[in-house]
């Protein structure tokens, strides 16, 4: 049974003489776990329709290149033969996605879409309520606890969050039934891609490529699942120790699968629960706790991909600290050619430029020093955010936004006054010598490749 908080009507359209039940796959986009498409199946099965399911592939998503797309169609590929082994046809056309969904809601007798929290996602979804003739419905599938259930304001931080989501896990921690619908709609006549071939659609785009593939991963929801099974099996009950240290690569790798929906969170999450070992709990604070607190951010907070979007204690300390002489000055194209003076954030640098990810503990030292070598804190902000975004598989997520925005003290408290960060907490080179044989995790970037020549 799906939560009725899950459901939202976004317009309030009377049903049509339709062909189809469509649900325009956005955000989740995969055909496990996922309780729009199950909502989109129990409704097509009421009506007796088949269900139809389309995907818009837009090649200019902002900040998006090859390495994104790539990741994405693998798994858009496997989506679709998933999709078709429960005689569910999946549609995928170019075009802004919303643009896509109404020009295929106009043989449907109403629509479903998943939620997504990013400024452009909520008016495509916006827009295509407005253009629809049919109801469009949206049912949230990437968060365990509905954002708006979670809470209804900005969180000050994740000591503020936490009571509030865990008082509505019972409710939402529950398994999602799946079934096929009556009726398939493989045989519908209705123009499409073939999303079957990655490497061909993704030459088709002609998005940006010069970022090179992440070697490391493959999109889909078979190689999530297999990373989370790894993972169980290997880190998990070392994860409450072991988490923090960049030279043990003992993260789970599971955020560019969870960005792209290619995993639901409320899958890993059962997943993990039902081992009851000692890292559970660990994870989960990651998982539910800090995941789900960024997905309030960017939900409540318009400007959280701005300087403003940050709070005001921070925004003060940092401008009054803004003229206070730097050590060490970079560039933005410095930054992301890895030439500074600190070996261990170069090897940050090239482990995101190489492998399309980098170590959760040093995204926070990456950040910070980001925040104390550039000229002004709203460059360091916005360098940041480009660098983030333009690498990490894994970028432009709420994630992202809630990160960043962490090094420059969002969701954080005031610390002890230093300067350039003034009051927000500082990170230091020498506190990574202290706690981690650092030395191990250079030399695990260096193995990685050569240095990176991003231009
Ligand atoms: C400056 C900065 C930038 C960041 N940029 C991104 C980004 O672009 N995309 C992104 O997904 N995450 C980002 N994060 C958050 C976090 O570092 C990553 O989610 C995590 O390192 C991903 O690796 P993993 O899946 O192996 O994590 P694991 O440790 O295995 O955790 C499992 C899951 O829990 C969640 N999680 C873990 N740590 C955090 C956290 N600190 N905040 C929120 N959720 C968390 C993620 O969904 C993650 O996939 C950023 C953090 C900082 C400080």
């Amino acid at each position: 049974m799906i939560h009725p908080s899950r459901v939202r009507a976004l317009n309030s359209r009377p049903l049509q003489p339709g062909r189809y039940v469509l649900y325009w796959m956005q955000a989740s986009q995969r055909a496990e776990c996922n309780h729009a498409l199950e909502y989109a199946v129990t409704r097509a099965d009421e009506l007796d329709l088949p269900l139809l399911v389309c995907f818009g592939l837009t090649p200019d998503f902002p900040e998006a290149n090859s390495r994104h797309y790539r990741f994405m169609l693998q798994g858009l590929a496997e989506t679709c033969r998933q999709l078709r082994a429960r005689g569910v046809q999946l549609v995928v056309r170019t075009g802004a996605p919303d643009r896509v969904a109404v020009a295929l809601s106009s043989g449907a007798a109403m629509a479903v879409v998943d939620r997504g929290y990013l400024r452009l996602q909520v008016a495509w979804r916006a827009a295509a309520a407005r253009d629809m003739a049919c109801p469009l419905l949206q049912v949230e599938s990437d968060a365990v606890v509905p954002v708006d259930q979670a809470s209804t304001r900005e969180e000050y931080s994740a000591a503020t969050f936490r009571p509030r989501l865990h008082r509505q896990l019972e409710a939402y921690l529950l398994p999602l039934a799946e079934r096929a619908p009556r009726r398939s709609s493989l045989g519908l006549e209705v123009p499409s891609l073939d999303p079957g071939d990655p490497e061909r659609l993704l030459a088709s785009l002609g998005v940006d490529s010069s970022v090179p593939p992440a070697p490391g991963f493959h999109g889909g929801t078979t190689a999530a699942r297999q990373r989370l099974q790894h993972f169980i099996e290997h880190h998990l009950d070392d994860y409450p120790l072991a988490r923090s240290d960049p030279s043990r690569d003992r993260l789970s790798g599971l955020s560019p699968y969870l960005h792209f929906g290619h995993i639901s969170p409320l899958y890993v999450a059962l997943e993990i629960a039902a081992t009851g070992g000692p890292g559970a709990d660990a994870f989960l604070e990651q998982l539910l706790v800090r995941r789900e607190l960024a997905l309030n951010f960017v939900a409540r907070n318009p400007a959280y991909d701005a300087w403003e979007g940050l709070p005001a204690w921070s925004r003060q300390t940092l401008e009054e600290h803004a003229a206070d002489a730097r050590e060490y000055l970079y560039t933005r194209a410095q930054l992301e050619r890895a030439e500074t003076h600190d070996p261990y954030w170069n090897a940050a640098q090239r482990e995101m430029v190489l492998s399309g990810t980098m170590h959760g503990y040093m995204r926070m030292y990456w950040g910070k020093k980001v925040l104390e070598w550039s000229r002004h804190p709203r460059e360091a902000l916005a360098t940041a955010l480009y660098l983030n975004n333009r690498y990490q598989l894994d970028g432009r997520d709420p994630n992202s936004f809630a990160g960043v925005a962490w090094c420059f003290g969002k969701h954080d408290r005031p610390w002890r006054r230093r300067p350039v960060f003034g009051t927000v907490r500082a990170m230091t080179a020498a506190g990574l010598r202290r706690k981690f044989d650092i030395e191990a995790y250079v030399r695990r970037v260096q193995r990685l490749a050569a240095p990176p020549h991003p231009h």
